[in-house]
């Protein structure tokens, strides 16, 4: 990850109000050459200078789409700037405003290690292997799909992109989380014996190629620092104290998680699925807090709380702060475009094709319910 210097204190001394109205004439100032993205997950103290906020890819396709925009700020983490640096034209500018704003997942597949890795599964069997990277992964992972037939999925589309996938080889490598490739092939009817686990600080992945011959799906062991806080028990527990409770859970959660939950589903899935609720509805939700947090407060009338006792926070995506967009932007106001996100372009065209192929072949309006 990137190492971000300490701004300067005059940021962070500053009172929140007066950041506030900075950050404000800013957005004025730069009016449409300028937009601010926010992701379900960031802080409402950021959220509020957003003009757009979604997940991820919904973002940068959003960017893409801003006729005038000169410099895009991502109120996220690394791989969504670089998501925005792909798909928005070359001369759109990506700022991160922390530069140490990194994704636990992201991170746990390496390029040089998903290299190793295909040169030990590929020889390991004759058969062919289709690598499906989900969109939480680094430019260079998709690129590495694009390069080699396979192509990236969100949490929405995993099951139709690992469809289109079992249609072009027999065997997926599905990266980088082990929960999300697991949770969609079990929903899909392939079983827990069919898939191997692929630990990229093993020797061989700690498989053996009679154990890739016999898998279908490689998993990698990767995980989300935030929905592995989410356990069975904590279903247990809500249920034998609120039995109306209904559990909804991200599938980045581990797959006994997801068995006990009553619904399983992307963000998009989960905010429609309080939205569509009656009142008084009750639910016990299995995602990041910032977001729990918001949705109860969208919808005083229904009972939404976190699956989790503790606070289940991305605490990566949450080092952005008003401070750090202020700071960007009197930057930028000043002539100078700090912590610029820029992916080389032999990676955005390899990395593209992964989208596109994705794109090419998910419905736009994907079920992603358990
Ligand atoms: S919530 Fe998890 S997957 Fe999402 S950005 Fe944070 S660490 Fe990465």
């Amino acid at each position: 990850m990137p190492y971000q210097p300490p701004i300067p204190a005059s940021y962070t001394a500053m009172d929140p109000v007066e950041t506030a109205d900075r950050i404000r004439a800013h957005k004025k100032r730069f009016g449409r050459r300028l937009v601010i993205l926010g992701h379900h997950y960031q802080q409402d103290d950021v959220l509020q200078f957003a003009d757009f906020t979604g997940d991820s890819l919904k973002l940068s396709q959003i960017a893409a789409e801003q006729e005038g925009a000169e410099f895009v700020l991502f109120c996220g983490v690394h791989f969504m700037a670089e998501s925005a640096d792909i798909l928005t034209d070359d001369s759109v500018k990506v700022i991160l405003p922390d530069l140490s704003a990194g994704c636990s997942m992201a991170d746990m597949a390496a390029i040089d290690q998903v290299e190793e890795a295909w040169d030990f599964l590929t020889a390991a069997t004759p058969e062919k292997i289709v690598p499906i990277t989900y969109v939480n992964s680094a430019a260079s992972v998709k690129a590495f799909c694009g390069a080699h037939d396979g192509a990236c999925c969100t949490s929405g589309n995993a099951r139709m992109v690992l469809e289109w996938a079992f249609r072009q080889g027999e065997k997926v490598l599905f990266l980088p989380d082990q929960h999300l490739g697991r949770n969609t092939a079990y929903a899909m009817g392939i079983s827990l014996a069919d898939m191997a686990l692929y630990d990229p600080h093993e020797p061989d992945g700690g498989l053996t190629a009679g154990e890739v011959v016999a898998a279908k799906v490689v998993l990698w062991k990767g995980h989300c620092s935030v929905h592995q806080l989410f356990t069975p028990a904590q279903c247990d527990e809500i249920r034998a104290r609120d039995p109306e409770c209904r559990i909804l859970v991200h599938p980045e959660c581990d797959w006994a998680v997801v068995e006990k939950a009553d619904l399983a589903g992307s963000t998009e899935y989960i905010l429609r699925a309080v939205e569509g609720s009656p009142p008084q509805a009750r639910w016990a939700i299995g995602t990041e807090v910032h977001l729990v947090e918001r949705l109860a407060a969208q919808h005083p009338d229904k009972t939404v709380r976190s699956l989790a006792p503790m606070q289940c926070l991305c605490t990566t995506m949450y080092r952005i702060s008003p401070p750090h967009v202020l700071w960007s932007l009197d930057r930028l106001a000043a002539g100078e475009v700090v912590n610029r996100i820029s992916v080389d372009p032999r990676t955005k065209r390899l990395a593209l094709i992964a989208l596109d192929r994705m794109l090419a072949n998910v419905s736009p309006e994907p079920a992603t319910a358990k």
